[in-house]
């Protein structure tokens, strides 16, 4: 199940980022051992009661002159629009209602997406609540006070955002979702058109949510699949630093609601910061994932030449050995069916279930293999494994003493459980918990 997507829009200087950071508490949007990915704080994972969500801050840099900040609004709230299951619309009550408000709650109000209005730096609830009142004008419903910098109102504003969230389990179908992403120009959309093509289908964009406009129905075999293409919707920005923002954006959506992701690399440029950045999340989110090599016909090769490239994309997405690779041109077609193959066994082996049996018979075999590591007299044991859940495959290794479960002996485990189950394209989670009982 795909998680809900909330997105933050607001002028400069009302509590964006003060907010996002409440929110999101130590859940720094990129993983701290993924190299070659910056941390920006543009998106992360909240926790509330029992709901996990992606919150999405959609202020990019902050502008220069007051006549860009309409403009600037604009464009992130039709981020917003275009990715957003609910929109925190956020006003600054020490401000007050403005004009550039008025004219965003008018595009927000036309887009039908449920939006929250919250009214921040209400820092006293008693003596400021008539200032709120003045918000109704927007005409986007109530406005719910909060303080950001002091935590205040959070609770009351995190319910009004829950409540609209979809019930996914009612709209979950089991056609594979694909993602394409990569960073502009590297041939996704010349990918998706070459595969539509090819299989002569039915192109639908699929209504329901307007989220869900960019993506598209491929039958191949009797089979259907749901391609979801980062490259339909683009932004025109004269500056780096907004439309990587967007590309972020853009692609952490995407990947959230993917099964399989394939990060299209363009061979003639090699892996570039840009898709390193894009790799990790999907890297981060646990999704299935095939590096897609395109414009593989633009490339004068030797025989050593795919070697060559292949060691290279490895080198730079070292934290992500599980991923399968493929050589492919758009423009000739070269490999796609093969694609279609990849596709279908990592969605297999992100669903794979191994009996407990089997595990902790491969686990024993390991441990006696090579010993597990001690600290101060003390020796790692490892007493039992059982997977419980996919998506990815996680599993639970129970130890006698956590500390001791060196990273590099979880790596070990992993490779064994590769080395017989093979989980190609997947990335696996091991957890570790500590039962002393036995010791
Ligand atoms: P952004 O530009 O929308 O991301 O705004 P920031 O989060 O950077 O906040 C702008 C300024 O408002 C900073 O100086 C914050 O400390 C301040 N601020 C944020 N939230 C509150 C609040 O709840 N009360 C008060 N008094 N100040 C706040
Ligand atoms: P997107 O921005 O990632 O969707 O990239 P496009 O699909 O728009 O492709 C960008 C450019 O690369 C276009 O000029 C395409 O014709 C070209 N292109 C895409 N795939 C291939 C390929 O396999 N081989 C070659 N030689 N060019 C390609």
């Amino acid at each position: 199940m795909s998680k809900q997507v909330v997105a933050i829009v607001g002028r400069p200087n009302v509590g964006k980022s003060t907010l996002f950071n409440a929110l999101a508490g130590e859940n720094i949007s990129i993983v701290k051992d993924t190299p070659g990915v910056t941390r920006d704080r543009i998106y992360a994972d909240v926790t509330w009661l029992n709901t996990v969500f992606t919150l999405i801050d959609t202020g990019g840099i902050e502008p220069d002159s007051s006549d860009i900040i309409l403009s600037q609004m604009r464009e992130q709230a039709q981020i917003a629009i275009d990715t957003a299951d609910v929109i925190i619309f956020i006003t600054d009550v020490r401000q007050g209602l403005v004009d550039a408000d008025a004219k965003v709650a008018d595009m927000l109000r036309r887009s039908k997406k449920p939006v929250v209005l919250v009214v921040n730096k209400v820092d006293n609830f008693d003596k400021m609540m008539p200032d709120v009142y003045e918000f109704y004008n927007l005409g986007i419903g109530d406005p719910f006070p909060i303080s950001a910098s002091s935590r205040l109102g959070i609770g009351d504003m995190l319910e009004e955002v829950a409540k609209h969230f979809k019930d996914t389990t009612e709209e979950e179908d089991d056609r594979p979702r694909v993602a394409i992403v990569g960073k502009p120009n590297v041939g996704k959309s010349s990918i998706i058109n070459k595969l539509l093509g090819e299989n002569r289908v039915i192109v639908s964009n699929i209504a329901g949510t307007t989220r869900d406009a960019i993506d598209t129905e491929i039958v191949r075999n009797g089979k259907e699949y749901i391609f979801i293409d980062t490259a339909g919707l683009r932004r025109k920005s004269r500056i780096k630093e907004e439309l990587e923002r967007y590309s972020i954006i853009r692609t952490v959506t995407a990947v959230e609601r993917a099964d399989v992701v394939v990060i299209v690399i363009d061979a003639s440029e090699g892996v570039t910061e840009q898709d390193a950045k894009i790799a990790g999340i999907a890297h981060e989110r646990g999704k299935g994932v095939i590096i897609a090599v395109n414009k593989w016909d633009a490339i004068e090769k030797t025989d050593k030449t795919i070697y060559e490239h292949t060691n290279k994309i490895r080198e730079v997405l070292s934290y992500m050995p599980y991923a399968e690779m493929i050589f492919i041109s758009a423009l000739t077609g070269q490999r796609l069916n093969k694609l279609f193959e990849m596709i279908d066994m990592v969605i297999e082996n992100q669903t794979l279930r191994i009996q407990t049996g089997v595990l902790n018979e491969i686990m024993a075999e390991a441990v006696m293999l090579q010993q597990p590591p001690s600290d101060k007299g003390k020796r790692l044991k490892l007493y039992y494994m059982t997977q419980v859940a996919v998506k990815p495959p996680t599993f639970v290794i129970f130890v006698n003493d956590k500390e001791l479960m060196h990273f590099s002996y979880t790596r070990y485990i992993e490779n064994k459980v590769r080395e017989a189950f093979g989980f190609k394209g997947t990335p696996l989670k091991f957890i570790i918990r500590e039962r002393k009982d036995k010791d």
